[in-house]
C-alpha cells in the first residue's frame, strides 16, 4: 500500500510542546490560564487591534454562544448559508430556534445578497423577522461582505460570522472572523491551525468577550459560594490545548502561504486538462486556501477522480453537501437556486495540507491526470 495522503492533517511548527511543558511544570492544567490568555492575547494581535477573543473548547460552542448572546431562543428564526458545514447550522437547532437556508451565488460559493434579503423580506412579511444571519468563508474563500453587512444592516439583525475555515483570509485587506457582530473561529484537527481542538469568538465589543467567558465557565455569580442566575456552560479552552494554539500562531502565516501555494501548484499542474475549473479570487477578497477544490465537468468524472485517488491511498472529499439537502433538516424552509447542489455534484477537495511534499502533489496530480487521460481516450 503506498503511503496516504490525508486531506488535511495536523501540522505542528515545533514550539507547541514547550507551552505544554509551562502548563504542567506550574500545574495550570484548567480550562483557564497563562496560555489561555496568551493564545488569545496573539490572536488579537493577528486580526486587528480592534477585537477581543475569547478562546473556547470548539468552534461549534462558538456559534452556540453566540446564538445565546444575541438572545436567540426558542421559535426565532435564524438565517443560515446553505453550502457549509452542519456545524454553522447545528446550534441554531440547540437553541430550539428554526434555520433558514439560503443558497449561495457563483463568485464565491458563499450566501447569495438577494436571496439572503429576499428571506429578510418574507420572513418579516411572516411577522417573524430573523434573529441573527450566519454566513461562511467556506473552504477560507470570503463572502460577499460588503454587500451581505450592508443588507443586515439595513434590516437591522446581528450577522455571526463563520470564519472557522478562514483564519488568514482577507477581505479589502482586513482579515476574516472581525467582520461580525460576533466571528467565530475554529481550531480542530483539519483547520489551518489546531489545538487538536477548539474555537474562539471575535468580536469588537469587548463585552461580548466578557459575557462570552462568563457563559462558558458555568455562569458563577460574583459570591463565595457557587450561585448561579443564568444557565451557564462548560465552553472554556483548556490551559494545555490552548499551549498548542500558541505554538501554532508561530507558523500561521507560512501555512497560509503554503496552502496557497497548493492551490497554485493544482491549477498550474492541471491548467492542460479540459473541464476543470478553480474558484479564482474575485475582486477585494483573498482565500487562505483552507482546502483546495476543484470543479469537474460532471458528477461521473468528480467520482472517477474521488474513486482513482482513494486507489492510491490518496484522500479526497465531495464539497460539502449542502443543508437543504440534508436528511436532518429536510423540514427546514430553503431559498435555493441550484448553485450549491451543482458545485456539491461536480466539485472534490483534493489534499491541502500545509505539510505536503512536492511529491506528495505530483502524486496527487498524476492521479487525477490518469482519469481525464481516460475519458479522453474513451471519447
Ligand atoms: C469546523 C467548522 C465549524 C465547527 O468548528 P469545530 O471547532 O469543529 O466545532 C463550524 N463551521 C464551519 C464552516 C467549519 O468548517
Amino acid at each position: 500500500m503506498k503511503e496516504k495522503i490525508w486531506l488535511s492533517s495536523p501540522h505542528m511548527g515545533g514550539a507547541e510542546q514547550q507551552y505544554i511543558k509551562e502548563a504542567f511544570d506550574a500545574n495550570w492544567i484548567a480550562p483557564l490560564g497563562p496560555n489561555v490568555n496568551g493564545f488569545e492575547n496573539d490572536l488579537e494581535e493577528y486580526l486587528s487591534e480592534e477585537v477581543s477573543v475569547a478562546a473556547l473548547s470548539a468552534g461549534t460552542a462558538a456559534i452556540h454562544l453566540a446564538l445565546v448572546l444575541l438572545g436567540v431562543e426558542k421559535g426565532d428564526e435564524v438565517i443560515c448559508q446553505s453550502f457549509t458545514f452542519s456545524a454553522s447550522a447545528n446550534p441554531i437547532m440547540y437553541q430550539g430556534a428554526v434555520p433558514i437556508f439560503i443558497d449561495s451565488e457563483r463568485d464565491t460559493w458563499n450566501m447569495d445578497p438577494e436571496l439572503l434579503e429576499q428571506a429578510i423580506k418574507e420572513g418579516i412579511a411572516r411577522g417573524k423577522k430573523p434573529k441573527a444571519i450566519i454566513p461562511v468563508h467556506l473552504y477560507g474563500m470570503p463572502y460577499k461582505v460588503t454587500a451581505i453587512h450592508e443588507i443586515a444592516k439595513r434590516y437591522d439583525i446581528p450577522v455571526i460570522e463563520d470564519s472557522a475555515e478562514a483564519l488568514g483570509s482577507t477581505y479589502k485587506g482586513l482579515k476574516c472572523g472581525t467582520f461580525g457582530d460576533i466571528g467565530i473561529l475554529s481550531f480542530n484537527g483539519n483547520k489551518i491551525i489546531t489545538t487538536s481542538g477548539g474555537g474562539a469568538i471575535v468580536s469588537k465589543d469587548p463585552k461580548v468577550k466578557e459575557k462570552a467567558v462568563f457563559l462558558a465557565t458555568q455562569a458563577r455569580d460574583n459570591a463565595p459560594h457557587y450561585q448561579h442566575s443564568e444557565v451557564g456552560y462548560n465552553y472554556r479552552m483548556s490551559n494545555i490545548t490552548a499551549g498548542i494554539g500558541r505554538g501554532q500562531m508561530k507558523v500561521l502565516d507560512k501555512h497560509v502561504a503554503l496552502r496557497q501555494a497548493n492551490f497554485e501548484f493544482y491549477k498550474e499542474a492541471l491548467s492542460g486538462c479540459k473541464g476543470f475549473e478553480f474558484l479564482e479570487n474575485p475582486k477585494d477578497a483573498i482565500s487562505n486556501r483552507w482546502l483546495s477544490c476543484i470543479l469537474t465537468d460532471s458528477f461521473k468524472t468528480r467520482e472517477a477522480i474521488r474513486l482513482a485517488l482513494l486507489d492510491e491511498n490518496i484522500e479526497s472529499r465531495p464539497l460539502w453537501k449542502p443543508m437543504h439537502l440534508q436528511p436532518v433538516f429536510k423540514d427546514m424552509k430553503a431559498y435555493t437556486n441550484g448553485v450549491s447542489e451543482d458545485l456539491f455534484d461536480r466539485g472534490l477537495c483534493i489534499p491541502s495540507g500545509s505539510n505536503l511534499t512536492n511529491k506528495d502533489r505530483d502524486r496527487v496530480v498524476s492521479a487525477i491526470k490518469k482519469v481525464t487521460d481516460e475519458t479522453k481516450a474513451v471519447s
